[in-house]
């Protein structure tokens, strides 16, 4: 009885799933640095599941499942990743925030998926500009009908710090220039719905604009981390797209979507580091726990989910809970020597995918949304009269 009213519901089914505010969770292996090797992989499902060997233990013994929405192998493209993203960025049209972050290790492919190759080739682009440039594809179709304004921020959160990635230098009028001093954030619910209103807000009318602005964005986060004698990968960078809609009745719709590349997940032994050092370590170490903890917190369906315990959380507030649509990209390396970290990136994922909230809810409740809601009801008591 459920599959034929599935099958004949399709498209109400698809809006159903598309409408629940859980988190879900991609996971993607990097091609193995030692040509064809497979590395630690030994099975990649189409239904999400993956089958990893543990290099210690040969055998059955050394087997470890894991399951999540979907899992790409090592060959697969930034076109098939953007194919099944497209969707969840697209909703950030009608009115949803939405939160998109990539976790893993340093050198497991975080970059990669977000921006594009390392050394700004122009080819392989990566989710944040194809996401942009299909932004800007909806608003054109959709011009009759709404009139879309688009902003963009950019930030990197490091040792608990929020530096703008877009300043200008005012007395030079030259990039690369960071901002001193440091950005407050500010609850989501403000007057203006801004969580970083003293961030540099620039607006984008074309990908040309996008590509521009993301330079600069990589250009100061280059030199803020030469700067301070690390690497990026200690450093969390979130492009924020800020989505203003207008209809001729003059109905707004507002909206967000973050695009976080966090620090890199690999735990640091705390023996080996001093100083500045550890420090950093500790910071990255807190603000990925803290993501753990609302992650956790939500699964849990916890009264109270602790945002404010790191600035990571606090900025993507609006964007991680029941009426954000969140996915997390949990990124591995094949290779033997990272094993240990494989498994603690695919258990922390594992937690994640586990997260079950109500439907999440556009900023704008359009009656289309409202009929879906009295269609998903009606679906509901047929389903349950049928089984
Ligand atoms: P991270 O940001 O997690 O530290 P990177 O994205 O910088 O990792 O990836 C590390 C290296 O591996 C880079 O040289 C990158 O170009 C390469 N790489 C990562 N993922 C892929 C992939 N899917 N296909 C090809 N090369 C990749
Ligand atoms: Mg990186």
């Amino acid at each position: 009885g459920y599959h034929k009213v599935v099958k004949e519901n399709r498209a109400l089914y698809n809006m159903v799933q598309d409408l629940k505010g859980n988190i879900r969770v991609y996971c993607r292996i990097r091609p193995s640095f030692n040509g064809g090797s497979k590395g630690v992989i030994d099975f990649v499902g189409e239904d999400g599941s993956l089958v990893l060997l543990d290099p210690s233990k040969p055998g059955k013994d050394g087997r470890r499942v894991f399951n999540f929405n979907r899992v790409f192998g090592p060959t697969s493209t930034q076109d098939e990743i953007f194919k099944d993203t497209k969707p969840l960025i697209r909703s950030v049209m009608d009115g949803y925030n939405v939160c998109i972050f990539a976790y893993g290790q340093t050198g497991s492919g975080k970059t990669h998926t977000m921006s594009g190759p390392s050394g700004g080739s122009t080819t392989d682009m990566g989710i944040n500009y194809l996401a942009l440039n299909d932004l800007f594809q909806i608003s054109s179709k959709r011009k009759d009908i709404i009139s879309y304004e688009l902003h963009v921020q950019m930030v990197e959160i490091y040792n608990e710090q929020v530096r703008d990635l877009l300043a200008e230098d005012s007395s030079t009028t030259k990039y690369p220039f960071i901002q001193a001093h440091k950005l407050e954030i500010r609850s989501c619910t403000s007057d203006n719905g801004l969580s970083l209103p003293n961030a540099t807000m620039r607006s984008v009318k074309s990908t040309a604009d996008v590509l521009n602005l993301i330079k600069v964005g990589e250009v100061n986060r280059f030199v803020s981390s030469t700067a301070m004698n690390n690497q990026s990968s200690r450093s969390h960078s979130v492009l924020t797209v800020h989505v203003h809609g207008k209809d001729a009745s003059g109905d707004n719709l507002r909206s967000c979507l973050h695009l976080v590349d966090l620090a890199g997940s690999e735990r640091v032994d705390k023996s080996e580091v001093t100083g500045d050092r550890l420090k950093e370590a500790q910071c990255i170490n807190k603000s990925l726990s803290c993501l753990g903890d609302v992650i956790t917190a939500l699964a849990q369906r916890n009264a109270h989910i602790p945002y404010r315990n790191s600035k990571l959380t606090l900025l993507l507030q609006d964007s991680l809970g029941g009426h954000a649509k969140t996915l997390m990209f949990a990124h591995v390396s094949p290779e033997e020597d990272s094993f240990g970290e494989t498994i603690s990136t695919l258990k922390f994922a594992q937690r994640a995918s586990t997260v079950e909230l109500g439907a999440a809810r556009s900023n704008k409740e359009s009656s289309e949304v409202v009929q879906l809601k009295h269609q998903i009801e009606s679906l509901k008591k047929a389903l349950a009269n049928k089984e």
